[in-house]
């Protein structure tokens, strides 16, 4: 018959949130008893089990939350494809150290180069480390930013932005804010600013262009530079567009060629004689 400590042990486990524990309490038994563990080793794989799990579901948690657009790993990435690209930089990078020192990271560059896939990697990276991450195109972000402020709930966003440990904001400048726009974007780079949170910003503008983005708003661009600069790496990417490169290593001319040449096809078919 079993003990009243034997009948608690489920009970307890419940009691100390220990599910997963509680859930494979029995088959650990029946491996303790078959394998002669001693009783700290049962403990030990008893609760390391339970870590495991806990560390698995925030990953996915984190991962559910951040609602990356596309799935990409900085193991994914093809250096060799952007020599000028410093890999020790991102290797760096990926020690999660700009996390811990609320250090923002800006990427540079033309289309296809890639700024999106590292952006995501080290989002990735850092959801696996075991923290909130948030991804959002700037223009998302400022349409989500006018509803809350159309809704009187600004200031509440703006804090729920504050709390992921890391905030990515994705094409800055593909397409020009408008004011109101502009000034919540820069209320959400002067937030985060203030508790030393991270950010990673891409961008195909340089910075010499961010007045135009920020609805031709200078000084409102260089403030909002003046924070994100402060603490804060630059990552210049002047390659050429991954894409464009794997185009053309499979013999198939690039995208204008392509459709010129489809365009050119057409035209010919369909002409009136
Ligand atoms: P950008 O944001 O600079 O416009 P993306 O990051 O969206 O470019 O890259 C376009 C596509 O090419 C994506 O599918 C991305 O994963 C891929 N890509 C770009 N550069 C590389 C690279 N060096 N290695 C592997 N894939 C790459
Ligand atoms: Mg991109």
């Amino acid at each position: 018959m079993n003990s009243l400590y034997e009948q608690k042990a489920l009970t307890s486990l419940e009691s100390l949130g220990l599910s997963v524990a509680k859930e494979r309490l029995d088959t650990t038994c029946q491996q303790a008893a078959a394998g002669q563990w001693t009783y700290s080793h049962f403990l030990g794989y008893l609760l390391e089990g339970e870590i495991v799990e806990r560390r698995r579901r925030t990953v996915e948690l984190n991962l559910q939350f951040a609602r990356f657009p596309v799935p990409k790993r900085l193991s994914d990435f093809d250096f060799a494809a952007q020599p000028a690209l410093d890999r020790r930089l991102i290797d760096e990078l990926a020690t999660g150290r700009f996390l811990y020192e609320g250090r923002n990271l800006v990427f540079l560059g033309p289309p296809g180069v890639g700024k999106t896939h590292l952006a995501i990697g080290l989002g990735v990276m850092t959801c696996e480390m075991g923290h909130r991450v948030y991804f959002t195109t700037a223009t998302d972000l400022a349409r989500k930013l006018t509803t809350a402020m159309e809704q009187n709930r600004l200031h509440r966003q703006l804090c729920a932005l504050t709390q992921p440990k890391l905030l990515v904001i994705d094409e800055i400048g593909y397409l020009r804010l408008d004011a109101t726009q502009a000034s919540l974007l820069f209320q959400v780079i002067c937030h985060r600013y203030d508790k030393n949170q991270a950010i990673v910003l891409t961008s195909n503008k340089p910075f010499t262009e961010w007045g135009e983005v920020f609805c031709g708003d200078a000084v409102m661009a260089s403030a909002a530079l003046d924070r994100l600069l402060h603490r804060c790496t630059v990552i210049n990417i002047r390659g050429e567009s991954y894409r464009l490169k794997e185009r053309k290593a499979a013999g198939i001319p690039p995208q204008s060629e392509y459709s010129a040449a489809l365009l050119a096809e057409h035209a010919a078919k369909t002409k009136v004689e």
